[in-house]
């Protein structure tokens, strides 16, 4: 017991690599040993999550604030006119900070309120008509085809979170299809699941950067040279809220043919 104690006050001061060893031949101090060893795992997990979403963040600002800054100073410093273009194109950069900025508070509010969703029933394919309506003046400038069909299926989730979800998807595949393309929302019933397939004719994702891009700040090569303006959490978030609800999301693809997302989700 005194061990156990020691141990603990040693995670208690942050070392988390610390572990007890061996057994106690006691049930009930065994399992208290192996909860101790949990908690430190769990909270090394935690730090080492903290200080990779500190790297990532730093290093996301980095470029586009030199860039602003570079621009600046050369205005600034009369080597550079402070064209109305050139004002635009720091104001679009300082617009695209922002947004990335809304998102990371959107994805930290997800991943630690897991437990606060307000699940109700939600009737996925007016979701999907709902969400596809707000994005009508995309879709009609880019010339895109967009349907919804399907299964008017139930399931048990937090609307506005699920929208979210529906609303990530369907803007990627709005931003990821070339002019003239085509996206189609399908929901259907699959017994204890309500699935919504979310598919673009657009540029693809390369197989082996399939797996990469639900993580946080990940976007494709073919994406970083577009300059599409994202910042590559918006799949970040869709994973966190599918998986609060016990449902799975999945990607297919082939490049320059286009995309699939499937979300399930229980429907109880
Ligand atoms: P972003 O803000 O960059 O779009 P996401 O997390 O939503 O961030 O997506 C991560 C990356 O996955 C994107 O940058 C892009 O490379 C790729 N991606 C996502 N959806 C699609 C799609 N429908 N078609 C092609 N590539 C996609």
């Amino acid at each position: 017991i005194a061990k156990t104690a020691d141990i603990a006050k040693q995670i208690a001061r942050g070392n988390y690599a610390i572990r007890f060893e061996g057994q106690t031949k006691t049930k009930e101090l065994d399992d208290l040993v192996l909860a101790i060893n949990h908690l430190a795992g769990a909270l090394f997990e935690q730090e080492q999550l903290r200080k990779q979403l500190a790297i990532d963040v730093a290093h996301e600002l980095r470029t586009p604030l030199a860039t602003l800054g570079m621009h600046l100073e050369a205005m600034i410093e009369g080597v550079w006119q402070p064209t109305p273009e050139r004002l635009t194109g720091c104001y679009e950069e300082i617009e695209r900070l922002t947004g990335l900025i809304a998102d990371l508070e959107r994805l930290t509010a997800i991943e630690s309120d897991t437990l606060k969703l307000r699940k109700a029933p939600v009737n996925l394919l007016d979701m999907a008509q709902t969400v596809a309506s707000h994005f009508e003046m995309e879709i009609k400038k880019k010339g895109l085809a967009v349907s919804v069909a399907g299964d008017p299926v139930y399931v048990c989730a937090d609307r506005d979170r699920i929208s979210q979800v529906v609303t990530n998807l369907l803007s990627n595949a709005v931003k990821y299809t070339r002019e003239n393309g085509n996206i189609r929302i399908t929901v259907k019933d699959a017994g204890a699941n309500g699935v919504m397939e979310v598919e673009d004719d657009g540029i693809g994702i390369p197989r082996q950067e399939l797996a990469l891009i639900f993580e946080r700040f990940y976007r494709t090569d073919k994406s970083r040279n577009r300059e599409t303006g994202g910042a590559g959490i918006g799949l970040a978030i869709v994973k966190s809220i599918v998986t609060a609800h016990g449902g799975t999301v999945e990607a297919e693809s082939r490049l320059e043919r286009g995309s699939r997302f499937t979300v399930r989700l229980p429907k109880r």
